[in-house]
């Protein structure tokens, strides 16, 4: 099952499955949700056990959808883990995840604006796969490691290049944490939906053009690796977000490179998924 969540024209927040840009809101399926219910916490069950909408039902998507996880306590990032990008980039091929992370303030929903930053010149995209977390996690093997995994959404890791390199120390975390910098959705899909992530096609188009197409079958580490890896380290909790890596295709390594302008419009589309669309907006 898909869900997505938006905001109705009075303000109040609607649930819906979510299919093909198309949203079944669940009050019309007799399914009542509080406004400020976290849909990660309600368990696989609930998703299994919702009603299947009736052709009638169906109404064409909001442009603006609110992020499907509404409060996640941990943003975490995948570097470099697909090998073709770990080259494009001068980097080596990690031994390891490479891991980093985003604040909250980061994420935004699909339809909302990326914010260009006033500091930042060099600001680029990156289309990638996220999970989300369906169950307490720590020190859990690759084996048993999708049991924990909830579903997936579509992210977008929004990357100040001026800023995750060549400053001192690094600074990948303020690179990757600009206000804005991690939109997610359209929905949140199950793993009952989408039940083998292991081959899934991930793209960019920007302005239309595709700039990214790769599939999640040429990660370096895979989603049950990060996951054991991860929980040697932290404790994940439902709702927590894993982004997977991205892509070549990166505008830093074009040549010349080709960094976001206001107005451009990001476009992150994931087999299975959707497409989750914001437009860049100078700040
Ligand atoms: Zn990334």
């Amino acid at each position: 099952m898909a869900i997505c969540r938006y905001k109705t024209h009075d303000g109040a927040i609607e649930h819906a499955i979510y299919k093909d840009g198309r949203v079944c809101p669940l009050r019309v399926l007799g399914v009542e949700l509080a406004d400020d219910v976290d849909i990660t916490q309600l368990g696989k069950q609930w998703f299994r056990d919702l009603p299947v909408p009736q052709d009638a039902h169906w109404v064409t998507a909001p442009d603006r959808l609110l992020p499907p996880v509404r409060n996640p306590q941990k943003v975490i990032c995948i570097g470099l883990n697909y090998r073709d990008h770990a080259i494009e980039t001068g980097s080596e091929i990690p031994t390891e995840p490479v891991v980093f992370n985003k604040f909250h303030s980061t994420i935004v929903g699909s339809g909302d604006n990326i914010v260009l930053p006033r500091v930042s010149k060099e600001v680029d995209y990156e289309a990638e796969l996220v999970v989300v977390i369906g169950k307490t996690a720590k020190h859990v093997s690759a084996t048993d490691a999708m049991d924990y995994v909830l579903g997936y959404t579509c992210g977008h890791d929004v990357s100040a290049r001026d800023w995750q390199k060549g400053r001192p120390g690094g600074q990948w975390l303020l690179g990757k944490t600009f206000d804005t910098f991690a939109p997610i959705g359209p929905c949140l899909v199950t793993t009952d939906e989408l039940t083998d992530p292991s081959d899934v096609r991930v793209q960019m188009h920007l302005n239309g053009e595709t700039v990214q197409d790769s599939t999640t079958a040429q990660l370096i580490f895979d989603i049950p690796t990060l996951i054991e890896h991860l929980t040697q380290i932290v404790t994940l909790e439902v709702g927590d977000l894993i982004f997977t890596g991205t892509p070549p295709g990166v505008g830093a390594a074009m040549n010349p490179p080709r960094f976001l302008q206001e107005g451009d419009l990001c476009t992150v589309e994931i087999a299975g998924v959707g497409r989750l669309s914001n437009r860049c907006q100078a700040e």
